[in-house]
């Protein structure tokens, strides 16, 4: 590249939707173009990469969109980008537009794609952790969870209204895919009864205690938030084991479902964003690669891709213990 010549970076959203991608896409456009650098937008994730669907942003570009939710780049699974040939399709593309450098924001499975594409073609990636489950290791929060968190504090508001009505027992699923995240804070948010989330033991455990504690018979309704992963069993396969084995316990199942992903993103959200996305322009003029941006004690972080996507993220314990000594 020529001194003068202008560096072009391109920037996608991909995997599963969440909160504040907007506000990302913003701050990654708009500190890039303070940097000096050229920007261009990727349509739908990967796909859009592989089918070259792909403008050049100005600031104008991302006027108006911290406070959407969603994502204006749209979003996409890409079955092509899993095989060596996709990925070289993705590559060339990228060299015909010049740009030498990608901001991906994605969960897991995107940061995956990003973490093989760098190390087959040398290229420079970085990550924003893009996803309301928060699971993605090496930062206290991605970007979304913050904003799921609350709407799923506010549908268990609701529904605690109906719950206490009708003194019934409520098993609400939630997202999270394989982390707890979502439902153990939603639980101590809302001031559930419990949380059945797959990093504890098995699920035949946690009801179990759950029905020993005679689901706090003081109380004149109960409400148990339930991570969706199979591990758990799912809302509707533990309310159909009590109603079997406890006849006498009225039981609703209630599935929040994609309402989750919707919605204006939090203060939190967006600022979490704007500061991600600042510091993965910071990143790519350090020279960085394979990193994903993270946030540790308020602090931004730098985490290798093979850090951030394998290690399974633990759950705090002291919010497993706080949550149970909060529901008597
Ligand atoms: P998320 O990023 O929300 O975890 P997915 O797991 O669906 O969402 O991943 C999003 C996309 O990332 C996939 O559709 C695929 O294009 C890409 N991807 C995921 N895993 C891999 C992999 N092992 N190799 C290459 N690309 C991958």
């Amino acid at each position: 590249m020529e001194a003068n010549e202008q560096r072009a970076i391109g920037i996608l959203t991909s995997g599963g939707d969440a909160p504040g991608m907007n506000a990302a896409i913003r701050a990654v456009t708009r500190a890039a173009i303070f940097a000096g650098f050229k920007v261009f937008g990727i349509m739908r994730g990967y796909k859009g990469l592989i089918t070259d669907e792909i403008e050049e942003f100005s600031t104008q570009n991302v006027s108006n969109i911290i406070q959407r939710g969603g994502t204006i780049l749209k979003t996409a699974r890409c079955k092509e980008f899993q095989t060596k040939e996709g990925r070289q399709c993705a590559y060339d593309v990228l060299q015909r537009h010049g740009i030498s450098a990608l901001v991906v924001i994605g969960g897991d499975g995107s940061l995956t794609g990003a973490r093989i594409f760098a190390n087959e073609f040398q290229f420079q990636i970085i990550g924003l952790p893009g996803t309301i489950d928060n699971d993605l290791y090496g930062t206290d929060s991605t970007i979304g969870y913050d904003t799921a968190l609350n709407t799923i504090m506010d549908c268990v508001d609701k529904i605690r209204d109906t719950a206490t009505s009708h003194e019934r027992l409520f098993f609400i699923e939630v997202m999270g895919r394989d982390a707890g995240f979502l439902a153990l804070n939603g639980a101590i948010a809302s001031g559930a009864e419990a949380a059945i989330i797959p990093e504890v033991a098995t699920q035949e455990d946690q009801l179990d205690e759950l029905i020993a504690n005679g689901f706090r018979k003081s109380k004149n309704s109960s409400i148990v938030l339930v991570a969706e992963s199979p591990s758990t069993g799912g809302a509707m396969g533990l309310a159909e084991r009590v109603k079997k084995e406890y006849p006498n316990y009225d039981v609703r199942v209630s599935i929040l479902g994609h309402l989750q992903r919707g919605g204006s993103p939090t203060a939190y959200d967006r600022i979490l964003a704007s500061r991600m996305g600042a510091a993965a322009v910071d990143a790519l003029l350090d020279d960085q690669r394979n990193v994903m941006i993270g946030i540790k004690n308020d602090e931004i972080v730098y985490v290798p891709f093979t850090k951030a996507i394998k290690n399974d993220k633990p759950i705090n314990r002291e919010l497993m213990s706080t949550l149970r000594r909060l529901s008597i």
